[in-house]
């Protein structure tokens, strides 16, 4: 693109991640002519970073539920293959000090599990049963704490309600999560076969597809190309502007975070409805990776240690091309509080505590050490969810051609697949106009 002119399409997506690469593959794919600008490099927060022959990728690219993913649906509709590696349940300990037990991913691991005594077992699974059949829904206004306080729950059930939530919604505050959000999660994880996969080639197989698809049907990808302000007329949006040059379009779709949204819009209607949701917070987690020179074979794959909230995921056990021969790549994932982002003596302790565990259940890593990957402010999710803190509606009223996606919008399930679903329907609603017409 030239920077001077000025270049027309149909669909401009502004924003390079999981979400604004699934968009604009679908949208090609069903024949729109499109162009996605993208500020740095293609993949957002789910970059992956070659160092010494170590492909380490931000996040552990674990995709939960898989069979009703919408990245199934993005499989076939986009013509693509995933390389599916299923989680292994009984490879998932938690470590409750003085011993590691089952994790309940499932009714095997619920029954072998020391983390609740018998008849809390069978109370827990009654809880569980309540969701799957609707008889639970939680309500919006009421967090996951209070419910169960009024629920009159054992300590046990309460304890084990929150450590899975801790860890499926990347939290240290899981009480904080509103029990309507609650609920629907776990009712969508317990009818799924397939709990938690990972993908085969990290995340970066998955941007490689969906650029082929994209370049296949013939749009457009500018990289180091930031959206800098935008121009309406009237309740339409008409151009974007970058560095690389401005782009026309009769659709827009934004996948950049509500922080960039509301610089991008200044002077617009929509600056003052994004800036409300730039304000929120996000799940900040203190990501710390290993890359070994040789394997250290242990039975598990992944351990949560329960009184810290922070795990490590075995990522060379699922996706074995991401490391040199006979390599281990582990990460570590510790979930911190904003209030901790700035003390440095807490942010040193979750440091410490990290090596701990892997000195517990890596013994002798120090020794096959080539390169550590330390993330101290990685933000999982962009909005955190707790009460009063919504995601982003998909698109507002005031402007009819602009539409949102990321895993700061609404959409099904948490991380990636929010990601995935709000790209998903604000394609769709564009589609859907061509058919209203
Ligand atoms: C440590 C960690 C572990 C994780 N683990 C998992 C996991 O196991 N499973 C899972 O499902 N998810 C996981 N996630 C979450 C997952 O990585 C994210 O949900 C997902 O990558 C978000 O994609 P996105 O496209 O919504 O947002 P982003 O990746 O934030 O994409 C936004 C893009 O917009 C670009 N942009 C911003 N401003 C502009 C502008 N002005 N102009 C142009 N472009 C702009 C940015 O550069 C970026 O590329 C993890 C995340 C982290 C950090």
């Amino acid at each position: 693109m030239n920077t001077t002119e000025v270049q027309h399409v149909d669909v401009v997506i502004v924003g390079g991640g999981l979400a604004g690469l699934s968009a604009a593959a679908y949208l090609s794919e069903k024949g729109k002519k499109v162009a996605l600008l993208e500020k740095g490099l293609l993949g957002g927060r789910a970059v992956t970073i070659n160092l010494k022959g170590f492909s380490f990728n931000f996040g552990a690219h674990a995709i939960y539920g898989r069979d009703t993913s919408i990245l199934r649906t993005f499989e076939k509709e986009l013509r693509i293959d995933v390389d599916w590696r299923d989680f292994k349940p009984d490879k998932a300990k938690y470590d409750i000090g003085n011993e590691l037990t089952s994790v309940p991913a499932n009714v095997k691991g619920l029954f072998r599990t020391k983390l609740m005594k018998g008849a809390d077992k069978l109370k827990f699974t009654f809880e569980i049963f309540k969701t799957l059949t609707h008889m639970e829904k939680g309500h919006p206004h009421l967090s996951i704490k209070k419910w169960m306080d009024q629920h009159h729950l054992t300590e046990d059930v309460k304890e084990m309600m929150l450590t899975l939530a801790s860890s499926n919604f990347f939290t240290s505050e899981p009480e904080k999560i509103p029990s309507d959000v609650y609920f629907d999660y776990y009712r969508r994880l317990f009818t799924t076969n397939k709990p938690v996969a990972y993908v085969g080639g990290g995340w970066q197989s998955l941007i490689n597809k969906f650029v082929t698809v994209i370049e296949r049907n013939g749009g457009e990808i500018f990289t180091k190309a930031r959206v800098e302000s935008v121009t309406t007329e009237g309740d339409r949006i008409v151009e974007v502007q970058s560095k690389k040059g401005n782009l026309r379009a009769k659709e827009f779709v934004f996948c950049a975070p509500p922080s960039e949204l509301s610089k991008m819009f200044v002077d617009t209607n929509l600056e003052h409805s994004v800036k409300h949701y730039a304000h929120y917070e996000p799940s900040y987690v203190f990501v710390y990776d290993l890359g070994l020179k040789n394997r250290i074979d242990v039975p598990y794959s992944y351990v949560y240690d329960k009184h810290n909230k922070m795990f490590i995921t075995d990522i060379s056990f699922y996706d074995e091309g991401c490391v040199p021969d006979g390599g281990q790549l582990l990460q570590a994932i510790a979930y911190i509080k904003k209030e901790e982002l700035e003390d440095k003596e807490r942010i040193a302790e979750i440091e410490g505590k990290i090596e701990a565990m892997y000195d517990k259940h890596f013994e002798g890593w120090r020794d096959e050490l080539v390169v550590p990957r330390k993330s101290k402010r990685a933000s999982a999710q962009e909005i955190k969810w707790k009460m009063n803190q919504e995601p982003m509606p998909v698109y507002f009223p005031d402007y009819r051609n602009a539409f949102f996606a990321g895993d700061w919008c609404e959409g099904k399930g948490q991380l990636s697949e929010l990601s995935f679903t709000s790209a998903y329907e604000a394609s769709q609603l564009i589609l859907q106009k061509d058919k209203d017409q």
